[in-house]
């Protein structure tokens, strides 16, 4: 089984993906807890260059690009070993993400993102909980982190709001995999509702 988690910055993602793998261990699963950009030494090399550089190094294009090279490698290196060898893969985004990022964000780029996907991913989770939170509480859980990883975190809150709505529309897009998961609440309430909808899913 292939889970991502999805949602805006500072919406609990890396965190209740983790508390998801260990819902699953502790149920006898055999799991693999990964992330984007990233998740293989070849993707997290693609990572620094896309978010450790100049905001402006990259142009939309050329960054779909990149995300894409990174997925691709993460998915032949990581994904799908596991998922071959029957693990669980819990990834912290995917394609989603780039679809909304890449996609709306700098232009109307989806239908770049989409040709892309078809043509050097083209496979979906078979779950996607997408973490849905106010922009001003995600973008305040952000911008308190320290990292070098915060140029996509400059949008402000009107940006953050259309990459919520963004995640919305694609979750009733993909509704068939997507499950929206109201994340103003403690981590606790959140880690229980979604473990209580894997293991209807998985049972
Ligand atoms: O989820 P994580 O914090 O690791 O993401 C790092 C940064 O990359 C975030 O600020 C996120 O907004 C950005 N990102 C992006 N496009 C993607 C995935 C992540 O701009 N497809």
């Amino acid at each position: 089984r292939f889970i991502t988690f999805e949602g805006i910055d500072g919406s609990g993602k890396s965190t209740q993906a983790r508390r998801l793998a260990e819902h699953l261990r502790a149920g006898g699963h055999d799991v693999i807890l990964t992330r984007e950009p990233g998740g293989s030494p070849g993707a997290e090399e693609i990572r620094r260059l896309v978010l450790e550089g100049e905001p402006d190094r990259w142009s939309a294009e050329t960054e779909i690009l990149l995300f894409t090279a990174a997925r691709r490698d993460h998915l032949e290196k990581t994904i799908r070993p596991a998922l071959e060898a029957g693990k669980v893969v819990i990834c912290d985004r995917f394609a989603d993400s780039t679809r909304v990022y890449q996609g709306i964000t700098r232009g109307d780029l989806r239908r770049t993102v989409d040709k892309l996907h078809a043509l050097m991913i083209g496979r979906e989770p078979d779950l996607t909980f997408v973490l849905d939170m106010a922009p001003d509480t995600g973008l305040a859980r952000a911008k308190g982190r320290n990292g070098t990883e915060e140029r996509f975190e400059d949008f402000g809150v009107a940006m953050q709001a259309r990459m919520r709505a963004g995640f919305l529309d694609l979750a009733i897009e993909f509704a068939d995999r997507c499950r929206v998961v109201d994340a103003d609440r403690s981590e606790d309430a959140i880690a229980a509702e979604i473990a209580a909808l894997i293991d209807g899913v998985l049972a």
